[in-house]
C-alpha cells in the first residue's frame, strides 16, 4: 500500500462541480482583483470565525507582517515568540524590525507555555503572538490575561488552526489583530497562496485594509508605505467554496486522529498528541515523537508511507537567523521536539484502512 503524507485526491473530487463553478464565475466576471468574490469571502470568514472583520491578503507570512505593521511594532521593540513555532511567526517580527524573544514551549502542549512569559516581559515588549501549533488552541485566557495585566497587543498566528478553540471561543478571534494562512496544505487552503487577517477592531482593520493595497484605501491616493498583497478574486472564489466543507472536514481530522491515538497506545517510545481539556485540536498535522524519529522515517518509507518533519531546525538555529548568535542548548525544549518529532500522514479522504496499515507498520517497527 503507498500512503502519501498528504493527498488532494478525495477532498478535489468532492468540491470539483463547485470550484469549476466559482472558476468559470470569476473569469466571466471581468474582474480579478478585490471584488465582490473577496468581500464575500471577507465576511464568511469573519463569520466563521466569530470576528467583526477579516481582510484577506497574499499569504499567511504578509498577514503577520501587515498585523504587526497595524500595531506599530518597529524597531525597538521586542515581540514574544514560542521557540518552536514555523520561522514565519518569526521572520514578520524581523520585517519590521523588532527583536524577537524566544520563548519555549511546553513539552506536552507544543503550544507557548504562559508561565514562562512574565520572565522574558522588558520594558520594550510590545506583544506577544502565540502559535496554535500543529491545530491546537493555546492557552489563550492565560495569555490574554498577562498581555492585559502588561498592556501587550496580542497577535495570534491562527495558520494551522482554523476552527479550534480554547473554553469555547475560537482562535483567531482572541488577540487584537491576528493572522491565518490558506495556504494549500492548511486545513482551509486555496489553490495557491492566500492569507487572511481578523480582528474585531475596526481602526485596525481599515489600516490593515489600506496596507495590503498599497497604503490606498482610494485608488492613486497613498496615506501611508503600503504593500501590494491582495488575496486574488480567483483564489477568494475557491476559499468561499472550501468554507462551507471546514466543520465536516474538521470531524474528519479529529476522526482519524482518534484511530491514530486508538491503535497506537502503548507502543515503544511513542509520545501521542496530548489535548488540553481546555482547548480543541483541529489536527492540521498529527505529530507524534520518539528517540528513534529518524530511523522510523526512513521505515515508513520503505514501506510506501510518507511523513514530514515540523520542523527540522527551530527558528534561532537556522542559518537566517545566525546573527543573532544562538546556539545549541538555548532552547532545549524546541530542539529537543526538533529532534523526535514526526508528522504521520493525515489528510481529507484518508480511510480507515489506511490508518490501520501506517499503525501497522510502526507497531511492527517498535517489536523488531
Ligand atoms: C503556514 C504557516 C505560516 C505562513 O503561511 P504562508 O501562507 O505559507 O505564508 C505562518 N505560520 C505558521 C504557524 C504556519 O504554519
Amino acid at each position: 500500500m503507498k500512503i502519501p503524507f498528504l493527498s488532494f485526491d478525495v477532498i478535489n473530487n468532492q468540491i470539483k462541480i463547485e470550484m469549476q463553478l466559482a472558476y468559470a464565475r470569476v473569469f466571466e466576471s471581468n474582474w480579478y482583483i478585490l471584488g465582490n468574490e473577496v468581500k464575500t469571502f471577507e465576511s464568511d470568514y469573519a463569520k466563521f470565525n466569530q470576528t467583526n472583520y477579516c481582510v484577506g491578503v497574499a499569504n499567511g507570512l504578509d498577514a503577520l507582517h501587515i498585523a504587526l505593521k497595524c500595531l506599530d511594532v518597529e524597531p525597538g521593540d521586542e515581540v514574544i515568540v514560542p521557540s518552536n513555532t514555523y520561522i514565519a511567526t518569526a521572520l514578520a517580527v524581523s520585517f519590521v524590525g523588532a527583536k524577537v524573544v524566544f520563548i519555549e514551549p511546553d513539552i506536552a502542549s507544543y503550544n507557548l507555555d504562559p508561565t514562562k512569559i512574565e520572565e522574558k516581559l522588558s520594558s520594550k515588549t510590545k506583544a506577544i503572538m502565540p502559535v496554535h501549533l500543529y491545530g491546537q488552541a493555546c492557552k489563550m485566557d492565560e495569555i490574554m490575561k498577562i498581555a492585559h495585566k502588561h498592556n501587550l497587543y496580542v497577535v495570534e498566528d491562527n495558520a494551522q488552526a482554523h476552527g479550534a478553540t480554547n473554553k469555547g471561543q475560537l482562535t483567531g478571534s482572541f488577540g487584537d489583530i491576528n493572522a491565518t494562512s490558506f495556504y494549500p496544505g492548511k486545513n482551509l487552503g486555496a489553490l495557491g497562496d492566500a492569507g487572511g487577517i481578523t480582528t474585531n477592531n475596526k481602526e485596525l482593520y481599515l489600516k490593515a485594509c489600506m496596507l495590503r493595497n498599497y497604503g490606498s484605501s482610494k485608488k492613486y491616493y497613498n496615506q501611508t508605505i503600503g504593500f501590494n498583497s491582495r488575496l486574488d478574486e480567483l483564489q477568494a472564489a475557491f476559499l468561499s467554496v472550501k468554507l462551507r466543507y471546514i466543520q465536516e472536514w474538521t470531524l474528519q481530522r479529529q476522526n482519524i486522529a482518534l484511530m491514530y491515538n486508538h491503535l497506537l497506545q502503548n507502543i515503544g517510545d511513542l509520545v501521542l498528541p496530548y489535548v488540553h481539556p481546555e482547548s480543541s485540536h483541529v489536527f492540521h498535522l498529527y505529530t507524534i515523537r520518539t528517540s528513534q524519529r529518524d530511523s522510523l522515517q526512513r521505515h515508513l518509507s520503505a514501506n510506501g508511507i510518507g511523513t514530514l518533519i515540523h520542523y527540522p531546525v527551530p527558528p534561532h538555529l537556522q542559518e537566517a537567523y545566525e546573527y543573532l548568535k544562538f546556539k545549541p542548548g538555548d532552547f532545549p525544549i524546541a530542539e529537543e521536539i526538533a529532534n523526535t518529532t514526526l508528522s504521520l500522514p493525515l489528510y481529507i479522504g484518508m480511510s480507515e484502512s489506511e490508518v490501520n496499515y501506517v499503525c501497522k507498520i510502526i507497531t511492527a517497527f517498535f517489536n523488531k
